[in-house]
């Protein structure tokens, strides 16, 4: 069952927001999503109290939902319109799912831990997204049965950037994706024509390991 959103925790929201906007962020309809979308929705209820703070958090299996901060920037990066067709590699929680989903996206999004899998998928479906589905997979080949994507976005840090991926972006699509070992730079890759790609380094990042094969426990 869904838990409850009250006044409070929509004032909490309210901080959360002015603070990413102190932070920098100034995607009016980015941070409109974050107002909307009721974050302690994707933590254990006993940690409501830390939704609405500025920090990534454990959701089990050594996974964590990613800082919101972490989320806007890369939501921002991303600049999904209504329709777009969007790739998510880990959707652990769900939440950076939804926040894509808000913005109007048709959201594909891929987890290799089947515990996280169910678990989001069965909360996205309780909140009505009907504009995301959701896929049990080893995330590095991407999903090439549903590509060209507009957008590509991997929420775990890979050593290189996982080579098929870059190839199911349309052309003139965008892909984020944090690269490195223990610490990443977040690059930003831009489908320029067929055989031609762009990247930027947008900085530092820091992200759980992105993974190799599916775990079923
Ligand atoms: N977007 C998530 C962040 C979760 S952390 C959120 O909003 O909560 C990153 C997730 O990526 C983890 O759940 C992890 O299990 C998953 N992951 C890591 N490697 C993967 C791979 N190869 N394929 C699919 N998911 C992967």
């Amino acid at each position: 069952m869904l838990q409850t959103d009250t006044y409070r925790h929509k004032g909490m929201r309210r901080l959360l927001v002015e603070e990413l906007r102190s932070r920098g962020l100034f995607s009016e309809e980015v941070l409109d999503t974050f107002q909307r979308v009721p974050r302690h929705f994707f933590l254990d209820k006993a940690f409501e109290e830390w939704a609405y703070q500025d920090k990534p958090f454990p959701i089990g299996h050594e996974q964590t939902i990613s800082q919101p901060y972490t989320v806007a920037l890369m939501t921002q990066h991303l600049a999904v319109k209504k329709r777009e067709k969007v790739l998510e590699i880990g959707t652990g929680s769900g939440f950076q799912a939804a926040i894509l989903a808000s913005l109007g996206g048709r959201i594909y999004t891929i987890e290799r831990v089947r515990a996280l899998y169910l678990s989001s998928k069965s909360l996205l479906r309780e909140m009505k997204f009907s504009n995301i589905q959701s896929f049990y997979k080893d995330g590095y080949l991407g999903l090439p049965e549903f590509a060209p994507f507009d957008k590509i976005i991997v929420t775990a840090g890979a050593p290189e950037v996982p080579p098929l991926l870059p190839k199911q972006l349309s052309i003139g699509g965008i892909m984020l994706v944090p690269t490195g070992v223990e610490v990443q730079r977040l690059l930003k890759i831009v489908r320029t024509g067929e055989n031609s790609w762009e990247t930027e380094d947008l900085g530092e990042a820091k992200f759980v390991p992105f993974l190799a094969g599916t775990r079923p426990g």
